[in-house]
């Protein structure tokens, strides 16, 4: 090893932060520059990161391996057209690149023995069984993260000093400490980490909020809904009255209008993964998220012909980064259901609008022959009056496959309430709007918390298919 290889590398010396932020503006420069920017504009910038982030790809084992088995040659990419023709992968290869090259897999185009030490933060994804799925990030990943996740912030109104509470899973997750760096370092306001309800109970985060003035919240809508309950029921506090300008979430198809209702404040959605951080937000207008262009393309394409989908037509996510490092992204398939939509935004912003993410494919239940999205089913018991959102899918075989059963459990808002009037409204709701009969089990508040670990961690458990262990 020679000398500079032993020399600690500083953090503060790794970076041109301000070339970075004059590439990719932070915040609200953000708002004023490339968000307006014209489409001719963008692609013109997305066309020059595009063609550097595919020759920094070549130089990296998995693509090399990939595209290599696919028969493609590095002249065979000379713009944005040529996307399509790139062979796209999925969550399993990159399983299979940890186990080619553990402990991180060959996605990780840093090479320890060889590379000049530099400064590299791990986290990882949600992770529901198993190890979550490590990303590694050199000071150039992090720091563009940091500042589109930054643009988020300030398009949903967060300004500087205020208090913004992070609800979020602090730890190997990402999310959480994202935030909090694009907070602390890009935002001006002062990030409250108060993190799941492992490390502070419901109760103790109302107090939190209400003693030190907390006016941006962060946190999945379960756990938003679960906070403004406990704050109402067994606190005596009015949420809406709490103080609250801006909740800031990844909705889902949760219903907006109920948690907004809840809290008396707009309720902002977000789309991002751990390998890309903040990739598409909401604007003030709420009415569909702008991907961020200048850092990623994005397409939303039928998963196995690989056709794009129409504006308004639902299809699988693949996603391109134009600016990583480490790992680049070059048509990975989020395996997430979304949709375009067509028509240019209020807000003046001329990036393409994503709609909300209605579940993910491999979330999917198949129950009879019916493509069944636990998030559809959840959209659904929350508007019911009577329930408090809380619900959980047992799936299990009665004896065929014809014989499948799924049982939902949904919690009453209060235990004293009749549940066969619910049972009956919603098992029939559900036929509607799903195409299947499924069992519906009202149960008190609460009861559904040893199925979905709701306090315990960000990664709500939705399902359990018991088919898979019987
Ligand atoms: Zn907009």
């Amino acid at each position: 090893m020679t000398a500079s290889a032993q020399a600690a590398p500083y953090y503060h010396r790794s970076l041109d932060f301000e070339a970075l932020c004059k590439s990719y503006p932070p915040a609200g420069d953000y708002l004023q520059t490339v968000h307006a920017m014209s489409r001719d504009e963008l692609r013109s910038v997305q066309e020059s990161r595009f063609l550097a982030q595919m020759k920094r790809a070549w130089q990296v084992p998995f693509f090399q391996h990939h595209w290599g088995k696919a028969g493609m040659q590095p002249g065979d990419v000379r713009s944005l057209e040529d996307l399509a023709r790139i062979p796209p992968y999925t969550v399993h290869d990159l399983r299979a690149s940890i186990e080619r090259a553990p402990p991180f897999g060959d996605h990780i185009g840093i090479d320890w023995e060889t590379a000049d030490p530099m400064p590299l933060l791990l986290q990882t994804s949600g992770g529901t069984t198993g190890l979550p799925r490590p990303m590694i990030y050199t000071p150039q990943d992090r720091e563009t993260m940091n500042i589109l996740s930054s643009r988020r912030l300030w398009m949903q109104g967060v300004r500087p000093f205020d208090r913004v509470q992070v609800a979020l899973t602090l730890g190997l997750a990402n999310g959480g400490l994202l935030g909090r760096e694009a907070l602390w370092k890009y935002s001006g306001a002062i990030p409250i980490m108060t993190g799941s309800g492992v490390v502070t109970p419901t109760r103790r985060q109302i107090e939190i909020l209400k003693a030190w003035g907390t006016n941006v919240l962060v946190a999945f809508p379960a756990y938003l809904r679960h906070m403004a309950l406990v704050a109402r029921d067994e606190l005596g506090l009015e949420p809406s009255r709490l103080g609250i300008k801006a909740v800031l979430t990844h909705l889902g198809v949760d219903s907006r209008e109920r948690l907004e209702e809840l809290w008396g404040a707009p309720v902002y959605d977000c789309y991002g993964t751990n390998e890309c951080g903040a990739i598409a937000a909401d604007c003030e207008q709420r009415t569909g998220m702008h991907v961020f262009e200048d850092a990623f393309a994005v397409e939303i394409a039928d998963q196995e012909s690989m056709k794009p989908a129409a504006p308004g037509e639902k299809g699988t996510v693949f996603l391109t980064t134009l600016f990583k490092y480490a790992a680049p992204v070059i048509r990975f398939d989020s395996g997430d259901v979304s949709a375009m939509l067509a028509g240019n935004c209020a807000c003046g912003g001329t990036h393409m609008r994503m709609d909300r993410i209605f579940g993910r494919n491999d979330g999917m239940i198949k129950l009879r022959g019916v493509n069944v999205f636990p998030e559809a089913v959840g959209a659904i018991v929350d508007r019911h009056a009577n329930c408090n959102g809380e619900y959980v899918c047992l799936v299990e075989r009665k004896g065929a496959a014809d014989d499948d059963e799924m049982t939902v459990l949904v919690e009453k808002i209060a235990p004293e309430l009749e549940g066969q009037g619910i049972e009956q409204e919603l098992a029939l709701r559900f036929r509607e709007a799903l195409g299947v009969k499924l069992v519906v089990k009202a149960v008190g508040p609460g009861e559904t918390e040893s199925y979905t670990g709701l306090n315990r961690t960000s990664k709500i458990k939705r399902v359990i298919d018991r088919r898979k262990s019987a």
